[in-house]
């Protein structure tokens, strides 16, 4: 076993990933690297290589090169003809199809990692016993597996995967096969949890409001590659470029040109969009300077919508549509050929048909990568 020093920044380390299925180069040379008890996830499309990555790290797929790393030991390294067997990486794991023994109980599932480790009886009563109280299923541990429902059987995968506290757990897509109200629940709960536990965990999903309720960092990936890595709140305001800024949630964007950077990360741009050409003053992100070509992105709850001309509100737009749902309404404004997504304010009382002006505040304007 090769050992290399590390910190604990550095727990998991992902080192220059190549994987290729065929012609496809799955995963196309990508790096990153967590702290120890992180939250990690891969966010992106399907098919732009997380589950390829997550399954590199558990030693399901072989690589073609790079390196990764647990604290300071070497799992996979083709360079140095490293590849530790997955079951002896020591990791956790909960898919998207709960993969419990049917016939077994609760208990017996979750307790079947410590038996295979010949663990004590006695101890494994106790540890059985404190993840199911951790997961809310103690009344629920002599049940066989198959009586409990869909979000019960994933409370079990994942007692089952943290028992042993292996030093990592990874999670595929584990909320999908859920209805939106318990996703719901469940993300905040597995957060919880995994934040009591504080096994670093590595999580894969498309779903990016999974990604910004539960992640301490996300990997915004596309086609094999990453595009970005932050915390969520920096990947929603500070988005790198259009990809990034589309895939996140929802936004605004137009094409336009950087005028002038002011390299605090202020200046001015020329929105030529729909057939109009405007100049505005907003963010300048990183990458760009003047000359440069650009995307603007506006969040839809940072553009305001006004009936007065005036204090900056001068796109001139007419209300196409005006959705009234409850605490906000969601509008669609024409503004040449182009249509702006705004979140209104329900006191706005905006209607289709309406002429109104559009306020792009410079804060929360930003010009990013194309
Ligand atoms: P999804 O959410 O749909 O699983 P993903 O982002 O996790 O998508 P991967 O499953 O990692 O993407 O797939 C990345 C690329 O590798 C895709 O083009 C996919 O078709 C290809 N791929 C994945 N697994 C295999 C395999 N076992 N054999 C051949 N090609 C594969």
């Amino acid at each position: 076993m090769t050992t290399i020093q590390t910190d604990q920044d550095n727990y998991l380390v992902v080192q220059n990933l190549v994987k290729w299925f065929g012609n496809d180069r799955a995963v196309d040379d990508v790096s990153f690297s967590i702290p120890k008890g992180h939250f990690l996830t891969l966010l992106g499309p399907s098919g732009c290589g997380k589950t390829t990555t997550l399954m590199s790290i558990a030693g399901l797929h072989s690589i073609d090169s790079g390196e990764i790393r647990v604290g300071d030991v070497v799992y996979t390294s083709p360079e140095q003809g490293i590849f530790m067997a997955p079951e002896n990486r020591d990791i956790g794991m909960v898919f998207q199809s709960y993969a419990i023994w049917p016939h077994m109980t609760v208990s017996q599932n979750v307790a079947y990692p410590l038996e295979i480790r010949k663990v004590a009886q006695s101890e494994i009563d106790d540890r059985v016993a404190a993840v199911l109280k951790l997961v809310g299923l103690t009344d629920m541990a002599e049940k066989m597996a198959t009586q409990l429902s869909g979000g019960q059987q994933q409370r079990a995968s994942l007692a089952r995967a943290i028992v042993s506290q292996p030093r990592l757990l990874l999670f595929d897509e584990p909320l999908s096969n859920l209805d939106l109200k318990l996703r719901e629940q469940m993300r905040v709960e597995l957060k919880r949890i995994q934040n009591e536990v504080g096994i670093t965990s590595i999580y894969v999903t498309h779903d990016q409001s999974e990604a910004l309720v539960m992640s301490d960092d996300i990997i915004v990936m596309s086609k094999g590659k990453i595009e970005q890595t932050g915390g969520p709140l920096e990947i929603y305001s500070r988005p790198v470029n259009g990809y990034v800024s589309n895939f996140i949630g929802v936004a605004n964007l137009l094409k336009g040109q950087v005028l002038e950077a002011n390299g605090n990360g202020l200046g001015r741009v020329r929105i030529s969009e729909g057939g109009k050409d405007i100049e505005v003053d907003c963010k300048i992100g990183v990458g760009l300077e003047q000359g440069s070509d650009a995307i603007i992105s506006v969040r839809p709850e940072n553009v305001e919508a006004v009936r007065e001309k005036g204090n900056g509100a001068s796109l001139e737009g007419e209300v196409m549509e005006a959705i009234f749902l409850g605490n906000y309404v969601d509008c669609r404004i024409q503004w040449g050929t182009f249509e702006w997504k705004v979140i209104a304010h329900p006191r706005t009382r905006l209607r289709s048909g309406e002429k109104v002006y559009l306020y792009l505040d410079p804060d929360h304007t930003l010009a990013v990568q194309p």
